[in-house]
């Protein structure tokens, strides 16, 4: 039975938003302990499981309605979005609210020795990406044609192995492209972490719990503003 009577909450397992996701649960009164080891932690106050998973995989979770709720970064939100647009599988869901952590940027890089003078000075070359999608929407509203070199890690060493030219990479505070001899030309995204909910229909039940917890949330995240 995959269907059930608790509300199911998609958080990153391990990573930049893990430990502020289940901060923020908590600090709503949602008790829990996690088990490093398991999947599923399970809140003994209130009817709710947490799913600990990859980030990547939460978009797809709430959208396939695997899951209730997803707390994810609105890059990998919208990255995940296009690409499904494109392959016609389930793309919908409600963005909640944005939350107040995992600020970073989506930006395009270049070796520091590179004439960069604007977007169009990557035309024809290749840039190393792990959204592949963002960068394609971008450029293409830019109207510059580029070649792809896609890379779910090591983005940055990319341009010094000779796999790529350029990068289009999240960064935060700039310490990992300096340190790789590149530098930010241009954001093409900004994000921030949200809560998402899935469109499929909720029990009244659930939907109440949701609207509760969403409640709290804002209180939580008012009273930090
Ligand atoms: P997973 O193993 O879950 O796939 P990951 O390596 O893809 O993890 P993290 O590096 O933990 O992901 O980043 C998760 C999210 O944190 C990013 O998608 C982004 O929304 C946010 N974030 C905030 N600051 C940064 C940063 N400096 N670099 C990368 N991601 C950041
Ligand atoms: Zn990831």
């Amino acid at each position: 039975m995959s269907e059930s009577n608790r509300l199911r909450i998609a958080i990153q397992k391990s990573g930049r938003l893990s430990k502020e996701s289940q901060k923020l649960l908590k600090s709503c009164g949602v008790k829990f302990n996690v088990n490093e080891q398991r999947l599923i932690a399970h809140s003994d106050n209130m009817p709710i499981d947490l799913l600990r998973v990859r980030d990547d995989d939460i978009p797809g979770l709430v959208m396939d309605g695997v899951v209730d709720l997803g707390i994810i970064g609105e890059n990998v939100l919208e990255e995940e979005q296009i690409e499904r647009q494109t392959l016609d599988k389930p793309s919908e869901c409600i963005k909640l609210r944005q939350l107040d952590f995992g600020a970073c940027r989506l930006s395009l890089a270049v070796p520091t020795e590179f004439p960069y003078q604007d977007a169009g000075s990557l035309e024809g070359l290749r840039i190393a990406t792990s959204y592949p999608n963002l960068l394609r929407r971008y450029m293409q509203e830019k109207g510059i044609n580029y070649r792809d070199c896609m890379l779910k890690g090591s983005v940055e060493v990319a341009p010094r192995a000779g796999l790529a030219d350029g990068i289009c990479d999240l960064v935060s505070t700039g310490a990992t492209l300096e340190a790789n001899g590149l530098y930010e030309t241009e954001v093409i995204y900004r994000s921030m972490a949200c809560i998402i909910q899935s469109t499929h229909e909720q029990s009244d039940a659930k939907q109440a719990l949701i609207d509760k917890l969403l409640s709290r949330i804002n209180g939580v995240v008012r009273a930090k503003e």
